[in-house]
């Protein structure tokens, strides 16, 4: 289905993740690897939203490089392309700004992505919301769970109107997460 190119790209994109993120670690209980989440979130793209398109499965392994890493633009251009780096700056919180005002900002701004950009971000949040459901961060509170399902189905709200299996898969993700938060109330 691909060719050997995009095959190639997609493995020096894999491989570029796993090296910038190989001292992360989740927050949830069993630590697990950062570089898990990325890798589920091209997964997610490409089996539950049916995703062929290389340049968003390549967006959704690098998603977290700018963010969270001491990844460069100019690496990811060198290595994978103006069209790459384009895109994974679009999914990428300015860090710059408080955490509340980010939080916002991708609320408002989510409905004004590119659809590469609103796709990769919606996968995240379903891998997210998973996450809240079925191994929480360690440190976080029943009412931070909460609050951050809440936030996720705000931000959700701008990335709906093009990609309907993911989004289906949101919404069951969702109510599937909330109710294990309310089970474990009891
Ligand atoms: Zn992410």
């Amino acid at each position: 289905m691909f060719n050997a190119d995009e095959m190639s790209q997609f493995l020096t994109a894999l491989k570029f993740a796993a090296v910038k993120h190989s001292n992360q670690r989740r927050k949830n209980r069993e630590a697990t690897p950062y570089i898990n989440h990325p890798i589920e979130v091209a997964e997610v793209l490409w089996k539950i939203g049916g995703v062929r398109d290389m340049v968003t499965i390549i967006g959704a392994l690098l998603h977290d490089t700018l963010e969270d890493t001491d990844a460069t633009p100019s690496e990811i251009k060198k290595l994978f392309g103006a069209e790459i780096l384009a895109l994974v700056e679009e999914v990428t919180d300015d860090k710059t700004l408080p955490k509340q005002q980010r939080k916002r900002l991708q609320i408002e701004t989510a409905a004004y992505k590119s659809s590469r950009a609103k796709q990769i971000k919606l996968a995240d949040k379903i891998c997210n919301a998973y996450d809240i459901g079925h191994s929480p961060p360690k440190s976080w509170s029943l009412k931070q769970c909460e609050k951050y399902l809440d936030w996720t189905e705000q931000v959700v709200l701008g990335l709906r109107g093009i990609n309907p299996k993911l989004e289906l898969h949101y919404d069951t993700i969702l109510l599937e997460a909330r109710k294990a938060l309310s089970l474990r109330n009891k």
